[in-house]
């Protein structure tokens, strides 16, 4: 019998890595930032449903499936209608999927909920991707009364392409947003951090820090963070344990040093207030 796994109300994130692979070679996928690698056994799309059913969350937090690229995974639209109705889904995804067969598997009101920005939030990357045919998909998905939108990561190489993508995508009554590049160029790491240093990857430090999100790897280990997800550092837990419970307290770490961007950046929260890092360290100027 596996214990619900109440997700706690100062948290802001529960993310599910159904694959670190993914179907495009982005050169600055944040993904790769340090020792990575994609290729990790994946949890059957049963696990995921019997794993996945024993969340609690609120309606504001949703379950958010991505990855490398979610739809990888070969039971992707199987392991999102097995989410119990109670949890609502968000979908982070590049969209190189055959969209006829998600929408007759997956009905638009599955992921939808009361939010400031998109349920589906597709990624364009213009190294690798034709931005007339995301459109076109983006449209379709879009006019079925699927909650959609576009995000294009602002890469000093192609501010310009994606700034001419969100006009374009704005005519056609897309909603299309930037984020800030997070990661390294021209040996400089680019980004807003709260914690200076901690993405050097020069020396490890000892600190201490606890998170705010749940993070869950392909194979439904569940990790500190990002990095540890990335790094392949041990986890914390097991979302098939039958007595897992999320520890809400500081944990040791030695890693310091060889953070992911993603837990140490000042970004927005859920209700899109700017200012929140996703992990809290303390002991990281001592
Ligand atoms: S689409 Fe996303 S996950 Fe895939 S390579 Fe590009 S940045 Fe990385
Ligand atoms: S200090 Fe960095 S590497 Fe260690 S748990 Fe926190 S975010 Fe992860």
């Amino acid at each position: 019998m596996l214990k619900p796994i109440i997700i706690p109300a100062k948290y802001n994130y529960i993310a599910v890595f159904l694959s670190l692979e993914c179907n495009l070679h982005c050169s600055y996928c944040i993904n790769r930032f340090g020792g990575f690698s994609p290729a990790r056994p994946l949890l059957s799309g049963e696990d995921w449903r019997a794993g996945l059913g024993r969340i609690v969350s609120r309606p504001d937090l949703p379950v958010t499936l991505g990855g490398g690229e979610p739809s990888l995974h070969p039971d992707f639209t199987a392991i999102i209608n097995g989410i119990p109705a109670e949890l609502n889904i968000d979908l982070l995804t590049n969209l190189q999927f055959d969209i006829a067969h998600f929408m007759a598997e997956v009905p638009p009101g599955r992921i939808r909920r009361e939010s400031p920005y998109a349920s589906i939030r597709v990624s364009y990357h213009p190294e690798v991707m034709d931005l007339e045919q995301l459109a076109e998909k983006v449209l379709l998905l879009q006019r079925a009364g699927y909650s959609i939108g576009v995000w294009g990561v602002l890469h000093p190489h192609q501010e310009t392409e994606i700034l001419r993508a969100q006009r374009y995508c704005g005519a056609l009554g897309i909603d299309f947003r930037t984020k800030e590049f997070l990661g390294e160029h021209e040996g400089a790491l680019q980004g807003s951090f709260s914690y200076p240093g901690a993405c050097d990857r020069r020396t490890m430090r000892q600190v201490r820090c606890r998170t705010s999100e749940l993070i869950i790897g392909p194979g439904g280990d569940i990790f500190r963070c990002h990095g540890d997800l990335y790094d392949g550092r041990a986890p914390v837990g097991h979302l098939l344990d039958p007595d897992f419970t999320i520890y809400e307290g500081f944990r040791d770490c030695d890693c310091y040093g060889f953070c992911n961007p993603c837990d140490v950046k000042l970004k927005t929260n859920r209700f899109q207030i700017h200012g929140h890092t996703s992990v809290e360290i303390t002991g990281a100027s001592d």
